[in-house]
Formats: structure tokens, sequence, C-alpha cells
């Protein structure tokens, strides 16, 4: 979604509320992050969840594989900044080349 200058609301007001949605973010992306489930605590035994704290785009998700919850990234808004990786206490993550 792309809007000219012109079009842009006065003083850059957000006037339609949730449009963030709109914006895939992830084309900014030059690294994506990588999940090794073997490493990740929450797939062990439930506990940790920092990525998913710590990303500050909503970008990692919980969702379902061999029926049981697991992280993984929405790579529509994830921008690769990496701090999922940094916080992760058992490097279950990591990061490459787009
Ligand atoms: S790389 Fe950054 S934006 Fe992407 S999932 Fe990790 S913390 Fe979120
Ligand atoms: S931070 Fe690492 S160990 Fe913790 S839930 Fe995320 S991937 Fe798993």
């Amino acid at each position: 979604m792309s809007e000219k200058y012109n079009e842009i609301p006065i003083a850059g007001n957000i006037i339609e509320p949730g449009n963030s949605e709109k914006y895939k973010t992830g084309g900014w992306r030059a690294e994506r992050p990588i999940l090794s489930d073997e490493k990740c605590l929450w797939l062990k035994n439930g506990t940790c969840g920092r990525c998913w704290i710590f990303c500050p785009d909503m970008a990692v998700i919980l969702t379902e594989k061999d029926g049981k919850h697991a992280f993984a990234f929405n790579y529509d808004y994830c921008k690769g900044c990496g701090i999922c990786a940094n916080e992760c206490p058992t490097d279950a993550i990591h990061l490459e080349k787009e």
C-alpha cells in the first residue's frame, strides 16, 4: 500500500484504526529468523516464550505443529531485526540471509 504525498492525511494522522495490518513490513527484511524446534524450550516443556514477548512487530506467532503448540514467524510482518534470536536463551533461532 502506498500513498502519494498529497493523499497522506494532515500531520500524518492515522484516521483509520487498525490500518497497520495493510503495511506488509516484511519486505524490508534482509535476514529472516529460522527456528530449530529441537532447541526450543516451549516445545520441550511449555516454558519460555521470550521470542514471542520481545518481538516488536508481533511477528512471532503461536501455531500448531504435530498436534503441539509451537512458535513460528509471520514473514509478512517480520522485519528481520533479530531481537527474537538475541533474546532466545537456547540459541534456537538463527538468522539467514534472504
Ligand atoms: S526478527 Fe525481529 S521482527 Fe522478526 S520475528 Fe524476530 S523479533 Fe520479530
Ligand atoms: S525464545 Fe527460544 S527457547 Fe524460548 S520459546 Fe522462543 S525459540 Fe523457544
